[in-house]
């Protein structure tokens, strides 16, 4: 039933389509913006359309960013030959927020899965054997403990033993299934911290 007319409804469907807002939310945010200043929902508005338009994968590691390299790796003070690989870029959020890893980072943008017919080629792993070429002294795999994450962690063992660079997976302790990003930040510097090698 529609009780608000198209122009809302319109609206709460968009925002019902987000990731994480169900109904309710999505109509409490309507709300809130119709009643809203409009400069406030043009600058909303203006910023999603400007990061859409701007924002694109680092050339070295795949992360977001509106420049040509991200902030983590034009970072001189990183240490760039600790390469830690990630499924996506919350994963990479979570392990910063510890801020006590001092490495970069490699986002592969997804898992391998048999099953739903993600193979290597559909993740940045090409890209990954590329950056080996370089100085590079560890890679840390950082993939989720899921069937996926696991699957991808030992295909990347494979790939890296052979040129050897040191190969380690953080610890399990991170539980099996759960996103990165959900886990405290204790639990993830413990699970680095206790990184074995592959
Ligand atoms: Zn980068």
């Amino acid at each position: 039933m529609d009780i608000y007319g198209k122009e809302i409804t319109k609206l709460i469907d968009e925002l019902a389509a987000l990731p994480g807002i169900g109904r309710k939310s999505a109509q409490r945010i309507a709300f809130h913006l119709i009643s809203a200043p409009e400069e406030r929902v043009r600058a909303l508005a203006d910023a999603m359309v400007s990061a859409k338009k701007h924002v694109h994968y680092c050339r070295e590691c795949y992360n977001l960013t509106d420049e040509e390299l991200c902030p983590i790796c034009s970072n001189p003070s990183r240490n760039h030959r600790v390469i830690m690989v990630v499924e996506n870029t919350r994963d990479l959020a979570a392990y910063e927020k510890t801020g006590r890893y001092d490495g970069v980072y490699h986002v592969l943008h997804g898992a391998i899965s048999p099953m739903l017919g993600i193979g290597p080629g559909d993740i940045k792993l090409k890209e990954l054997m590329k950056r080996l070429e370089g100085d590079v002294d560890e890679v840390i795999i950082a993939t989720n403990s899921s069937l996926e994450g696991e699957t991808t962690a030992m295909y990347i063992a494979k790939l890296v033993k052979p040129t050897g660079i040191r190969v380690t997976r953080i610890a399990s302790g991170v539980p099996v299934g759960g996103d990165l990003e959900n886990i405290d930040e204790v639990t993830l510097l413990r699970a680095l911290e206790g990184r074995m090698e592959l």
